[in-house]
């Protein structure tokens, strides 16, 4: 099936991020393919670790799933590459004071900026969901605005070590990466669900027969992934963001 404009200007996003990683990384073929979309015997395993439904990408022709590890201290490309830095209420909080302000009113004058973008990674291909996201994003260098939503620039609080100068006060999303989340109204009930950003900027991926060198990473995650999700759904409440759910 033909790409849509959209779909074919992403594909080409990932790939030029995948040739640039290739420079510094070896990146498995397979993983490339993966990654563009072109592997045609991808399935959807799911496992449940705490109140985490992970969804991780298994080639069946193969019989190998798509795991991810982080390479850090010897990578910070999400941090030099970072596409945006959506805020939640407790992020506002916990920056403002670390940044030294004393209201957060000056410090969302002076360190964010309003962006709005689609989400559509949600998707069941039966019920396909897409999510138009508003909120309040941690500029990335002091004259970001909304032309800069979305594409990627260094961090400024990268310091010359690869370390964050903001940790353990990062955005929510920091700690998330690379795997990306949503929550879903199962029987009444909120359920989080991950899965993994294929944007092209990460070289942790890497392809293995068996799960278990990813068991203590999801577990670890698992925390990470519930509370942040959650904390979005309560800055969306609180009016610091803004979704709205379109069903195709
Ligand atoms: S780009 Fe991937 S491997 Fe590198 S620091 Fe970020 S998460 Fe880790
Ligand atoms: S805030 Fe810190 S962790 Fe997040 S992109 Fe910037 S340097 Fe990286």
């Amino acid at each position: 099936m033909a790409l849509s404009h959209g779909e074919e200007e992403k594909v080409n996003d990932v790939s030029f991020a995948l040739d640039d990683l290739s420079k510094k990384w070896k990146i498995d073929p397979i993983v490339r393919d993966v990654h563009l979309g072109k592997r045609t015997d991808i399935q959807d395993y799911t496992i449940k670790i705490n109140q985490v439904t992970y969804h991780i990408p298994f080639l069946s022709g193969s019989s190998l799933f798509l795991l991810w590890d982080c390479l850090w201290p010897d990578c910070h490309n999400c941090c030099d590459k970072q596409g945006r830095l959506p805020l939640t209420s407790g992020d506002i909080t916990n920056i403002s004071k670390q940044l030294g302000y004393e209201t957060k009113s000056s410090f969302l004058r002076n360190e964010t900026y309003v962006a709005t973008w689609d989400n559509d990674s949600t998707s069941d291909s039966n019920s396909p969901i897409i999510t138009t996201l508003t909120m309040l994003n941690l500029k990335r260098k002091q004259s970001e605005n909304e032309t800069d939503n979305g594409h990627p620039l260094t961090c400024r609080f990268l310091d010359e070590c690869g370390s964050c100068q903001l940790h353990p006060n990062k955005p929510g999303v920091c700690w998330l990466y690379p795997f990306f989340s949503w929550s879903q109204n199962e029987k009444n009930l909120v359920s989080v669900h991950a899965s993994f950003q294929l944007t092209g900027d990460c070289p942790g991926f890497y392809l293995s027969k068996k799960m278990d060198d990813i068991m203590p990473t999801l577990i670890k995650y698992s925390e990470i992934i519930y509370n942040y999700t959650m904390n979005v759904n309560t800055t969306i409440r609180e009016g610091f963001g803004k979704i709205d759910v379109i069903n195709y």
